[in-house]
């Protein structure tokens, strides 16, 4: 009876096929690259298999481990004591990275592509679980880095704007959340998540403004045909991410963390609060 149930629960969790799809987005210099370098050491440690390395000029996939003490979704209670901790070490839950290339003209389209396709995949094997969208937190004191960075971001939140309406009349579509992973806290320079957040959000309501008075000049004789889509629907309102959860069922995190430097204490090891993050995406 249970037993058995429970076995079979085990055995398909844990010893399924890396099927759980993650594709890293950012401006260039963000710590893409890095970030998936590091995933890959940390997973290769573990299974004593060696890595490779990686430019940031092409777009790369990896398959990389969730350390067992990182819990999931779907296997939320997991505690040390827990019987299944043991058998997570030794076969450990494994999701893939896909890294996209950052540099300027490239990465918009390219980016916003490689989203199209992952998230339009009907195959389980390829089904897009979630989007890291990585921004260098140091950088974004820049008005002009701060502007890319957040119009990149627009147009990925756009994007999955149009999916999840799309989607939701008949056939369901599954969630895509974002995590926007504030990296580089171990810099002086810094800005905090909460900050980033902010930033992020006004430069964001700044872009939609000047969409909808495009639009608006552009229609002065015409009438408008479709209604051009406004992130997060409520025009009136600023733009928040909470505003998007709320109106489009959207989610964002953003969440601090650092590829490089010593965050053991503050960030338990730098990136694991991105990984658990991940682990709830599964
Ligand atoms: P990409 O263009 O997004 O792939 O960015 P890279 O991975 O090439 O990183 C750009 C630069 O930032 C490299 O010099 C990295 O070593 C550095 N970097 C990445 N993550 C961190 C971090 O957490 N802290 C610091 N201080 N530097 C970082």
């Amino acid at each position: 009876g249970v037993p058995i149930a429970l076995h079979i629960f085990f055995f398909q969790t844990v010893a399924s096929p890396p099927s759980s799809n993650f594709l890293l987005l950012g401006p260039s210099g963000a710590g893409k690259t890095a970030f998936t370098t590091l995933l890959e050491a940390k997973s290769s440690l573990a299974s004593n298999k060696s890595h490779s390395t990686h430019t940031s000029q092409q777009s790369t996939l990896v398959t990389v481990t969730l350390p067992p003490t990182v819990p999931t979704g779907s296997n939320r209670y997991r505690s040390v004591n827990d019987p299944s901790l043991k058998e997570a070490a030794r076969n450990p839950i494994k999701y893939r990275v896909r890294d996209t290339p950052g540099h300027g003209k490239l990465r918009a389209s390219q980016g916003i592509a490689e989203l199209q396709a992952m998230s339009q995949s009907k195959d389980i094997k390829t089904r897009l679980r979630g989007v890291v969208f990585m921004v260098d937190t140091a950088a974004l004191v820049d008005e002009a880095t701060l502007r890319d960075t957040a119009t990149y971001l627009h147009d990925v939140l756009l994007f999955l704007q149009k999916r999840a309406k799309n989607g939701s009349s008949s056939k369901r579509t599954t969630d895509i959340p974002v995590l926007v992973a504030a990296n580089k806290q171990d810099l002086f320079t810094a800005l905090p998540p909460g900050a980033v957040r902010e930033k992020l959000e006004a430069e964001i309501d700044r872009i939609r403004k000047s969409k909808t008075k495009g639009l608006l000049d552009a229609s002065a004789d015409t009438e408008l045909e479709d209604e051009e889509e406004i992130l997060g629907n409520d025009e009136q309102e600023a733009f928040s991410f909470k505003l998007l959860e709320h109106e489009v069922g959207v989610k964002v995190d953003v969440v601090g963390g650092a590829v490089k430097g010593d965050l053991q204490e503050e960030f338990g090891s730098g990136v694991r609060r991105w990984e658990e993050w991940v682990g709830m995406c599964l």
